[in-house]
């Protein structure tokens, strides 16, 4: 099922984006071809067509959501859903509050639009996590004022794989009338997503995360919600965002969608069981080795981990045959250490001590054998360099 690449190096940077998997691409290559068609076209069979493929899509991409079909708005990605739901929220409710509540670990997808809307006048609470990445639902409950529009909670952490208690967010925002919008880029197709059960009111979904193209995502959009469109023009997706559908990679996400409902829990389990190994090994092989954030919390296929004395980026250096990162790959051209790491209280050397292994559906155990053993060999390598204890 993979696409496969001569001499790469061993991909572990599956937080960052995933291959496209190869039935992924047979399901959208038509659309690249003869089905050319444009799904708003009303008038012959090449409109027709296309406009099915994408029925078809909404209808998969909603079902793994636990959504309808009508919830679902295509965009191109998860950032603009993100950017699409914030200021979407709240510019169509104006008239009733002015307050926004998010976490410091969010994607930088929530917290610059959030950002944005502070400096045009919104009021903004940014709560803070527990050192194990949680939020605290006091605080949250705390937070919530009587002119509270929406709360932002992330699903699943793209630099350490927390998951948060959202049916608790979900309920808790339920009880206090606020909108619930919850970025699931890392948690949809990874584990059982449903935005009825964790009473979610808009969702951020992104098909490069779960083995589909880059540039195609979807916002849910609860029923008989507001929303402000923040794309104007054709008035496609019900007028919520204007634009020629991208009918080949809607179909490609719809196509991922469903491989990733059929076979969620037997590669959630796969996918525990190599990051314990992973984990089991560099903790038996090191000393000094610490995992950042709750490990009973958290999606399968993440492990950060930080190697004092050693700095990171130095390490990867060492270690080209691996493809891993030291966080988001969004603000890796940055300088600056993890926002995510100095959130849970760790300081600027311990943030950048830091990798994130991401494992994915292409990965081995054999794969995983090899990683810890040079990822071991180097990080003893560079502590005799520079002693550290
Ligand atoms: C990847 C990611 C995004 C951005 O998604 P794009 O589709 O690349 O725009 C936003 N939030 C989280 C949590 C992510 O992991």
């Amino acid at each position: 099922m993979k696409i496969s690449v001569q001499n790469a190096p061993i991909y572990l940077d599956n937080q960052a984006t995933t291959p496209v998997d190869e039935r992924v691409l047979a399901a959208m290559l038509p659309f690249f071809g003869a089905k050319f068609g444009n799904a708003a076209s009303r008038s012959h069979r090449f409109g027709w067509e296309a406009e099915k493929a994408v029925d078809f899509a909404r209808k998969r991409v909603a079902s793994l959501a636990g959504a309808t079909p009508g919830e679902i708005v295509f965009t191109s990605g998860a950032t603009e859903s993100n950017n699409l739901a914030i200021k979407g929220v709240a510019e169509a409710y104006r008239a009733q509050g002015n307050h926004i509540v998010t976490v410091a670990t969010e994607h930088k997808a929530v917290l610059d639009p959030v950002r944005h809307l502070e400096r045009s006048g919104l009021a903004v609470t940014v709560l803070p996590v527990r050192s194990d990445g949680l939020i605290d639902l006091d605080r949250l409950r705390q937070a919530i004022l009587p002119q509270t529009l929406l709360v932002s909670v992330m699903y699943a952490n793209n630099e350490i794989g927390v998951i948060q208690p959202v049916a608790a967010i979900g309920a808790l925002c339920r009880e206090r009338k606020v909108l619930f919008h919850c970025d699931a880029a890392q948690a949809f197709g990874k584990v059982p997503v449903d935005v009825n059960d964790a009473k979610i009111d808009l969702m951020s979904m992104s098909a490069h995360k779960l083995y589909g193209p880059k540039g195609v995502g979807a916002l849910y959009v609860r029923r008989r919600m507001q929303l402000a469109a923040q794309m104007d023009g054709g008035g496609h997706e019900a007028g919520r965002r204007s634009g020629t559908l991208n009918v080949p990679a809607i179909v490609g996400f719809g196509e991922a969608c469903a491989l990733s409902a059929a076979g969620m829990e037997s590669e959630g389990k796969r996918l525990r069981e190599l990051r314990e190994r992973l984990r089991g090994q560099l903790e038996r092989g090191l000393e000094a080795v610490t995992v950042n954030g709750s490990l009973e919390h958290r999606l399968p296929g993440n492990l950060n981990v930080s190697f004092a004395g050693v700095n990171a980026e130095t390490l990867l250096m060492n270690l080209p045959e691996i493809a891993l990162s030291t966080g988001s790959a969004c603000s890796s051209a940055v300088a600056e250490p993890s926002h995510v790491l100095r959130a849970l209280g760790m300081s600027d050397d311990q943030a950048r001590s830091s990798v994130r292994f991401g494992l994915g559906r292409y990965n081995t155990a054999e794969e995983i054998d090899h990683v810890s053993q040079r990822v071991i060999e180097a990080v003893k390598r560079l502590r005799s360099l520079t002693p550290f204890l």
